[in-house]
């Protein structure tokens, strides 16, 4: 006969007149309700309350209205990824027999998936350039129901034509939906110019320590939102509560590191663009980007965080420059507090073939930075001597 209180029952949360600072992790899967007419008005939407966490969570909503207040959204959905944000925006609001029309360089498991997963279930998708409005236009089907599009694109840092495509996309009922990771809201705030649906990988800038994997999705529209939500629950797309609130930590310095990445960016890249061996730099403010004057009429003087260059010379190059900069983590990936670099060729435009990957601009001596907060300094010293190295390999 057991004289000791059960282990297994729950202890209560010891009282505290004072409140933590902190925000709290609640990773319970499941919450007890006191009785069915609570729960039935639980599950109504008359009494608030949390039943089980892959319908929802109050570390996902934390965060979630956090990166609403980014976005002027309201009842925005954080996800397991961006890719399950961008899976649940599509495939929550698309049938049977619906085409999607995409961007040409979107992210690269977002172009798998429009042209390798849609199709098996009847969705059809195209790609076609964003950067070109009449291009676009002509790609437009009568079944064209979304258009996907990134505002900046990768890696070549291109600048969509979003408001030619908005109002298209309008003017033909077609929904838009915005994959806003590379620019962020600090950059644009895609609601205010036409989108429909807004899509983060919080993975990236806005977690921003590369220790949480997870998507945000928000739309104006409560009917497109519950359709988002309902496939992301029944597809069990749900986050996990510690990575909600590492990356809600994370948001408390996201101004601070965007702001400190892009400034470092931009002297970054007119560094870079003076060593010798340097064919081209891409940065959206520049002088000489391809999109300078949409990149100032969408995005002001706010050039973000990215940065692409390419070198002289093919992969010997390349592997000079990575070696003999041994404090930019080589690492496919962006938006970290440090600088890292990746190298298309080698990693997310290893797929396509040479040809394809010239026509995209994207040789064997071309790189994506992604600029941290580092001391200018310590990066600009980093890359003159990956530079020199890459340089020093080609003339050999
Ligand atoms: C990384 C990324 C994604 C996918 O996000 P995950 O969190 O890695 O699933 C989608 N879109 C863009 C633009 C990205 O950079």
């Amino acid at each position: 006969m057991p004289d000791t209180p059960s282990l297994i029952r729950r202890t209560p949360w010891p009282q505290s007149a004072s409140r933590p600072l902190g925000t709290p992790i609640q990773p319970s899967v499941v919450y007890a309700s006191p009785d069915p007419d609570t729960l039935d008005a639980q599950y109504g939407g008359t009494v608030p309350g949390y039943t089980y966490a892959r319908e929802g969570h109050p570390n996902a909503d934390v965060l979630a209205q956090k990166i609403d207040g980014l976005e002027g959204a309201e009842g925005g959905l954080v996800l397991g990824s961006g890719m399950a944000a961008v899976t649940a925006a599509l495939m929550g609001v698309l049938k049977a027999g619906d085409h999607v029309l995409g961007g040409d360089q979107l992210y690269g498991r977002s172009l798998r998936l429009l042209s390798q997963d849609l199709p098996r279930f009847g969705i059809n998708a195209s790609m076609a350039d964003s950067t070109d409005a009449a291009a676009f236009e002509a790609a437009i089907r009568p079944e064209t129901k979304l258009i996907l599009l990134e505002v900046v694109s990768n890696p070549t840092l291109r600048l969509a034509d979003l408001a030619a495509i908005a109002a298209m996309a309008k003017a033909r009922g077609i929904l838009l939906a915005v994959d806003n990771t590379f620019t962020t809201p600090r950059g644009i705030r895609p609601f205010e110019h036409g989108a429909d649906i807004v899509i983060h990988s919080v993975t990236k800038i806005l977690a921003g320590h590369s220790d949480a994997t997870l998507g945000y999705v928000a739309t104006r529209d409560p009917v497109l939102r519950k359709a988002i939500y309902d496939f992301a629950v029944t597809t069990g797309m749900t986050p996990s509560p510690f990575d909600c609130w590492l990356a809600e930590r994370g948001l408390y310095s996201f101004e601070l590191r965007y702001d400190r990445s892009e400034s470092n960016a931009e002297a970054l890249a007119a560094f870079i663009a003076a060593q010798p061996g340097v064919k081209r730099v891409l940065y959206p403010t520049r002088y000489d980007h391809p999109d300078h004057n949409r990149a100032v009429a969408m995005l002001g003087a706010r050039g973000g965080h990215m940065v692409s260059f390419e070198l002289e010379g093919g992969r010997a190059a390349a592997n000079a420059l990575t070696r003999a900069a041994p404090d930019i983590a080589f690492a496919p990936t962006l938006g970290d507090i440090g600088t890292t670099l990746s190298h298309p060729a080698s990693s997310s435009h290893r797929a396509l073939t040479p040809e394809a990957r010239e026509a995209l601009g994207i040789s064997e001596g071309f790189f994506r930075i992604s600029v941290g907060v580092e001391d200018i300094n310590l990066l600009t010293a980093e890359f003159g001597a990956g530079i020199a190295a890459a340089r020093a390999a080609t003339e050999t």
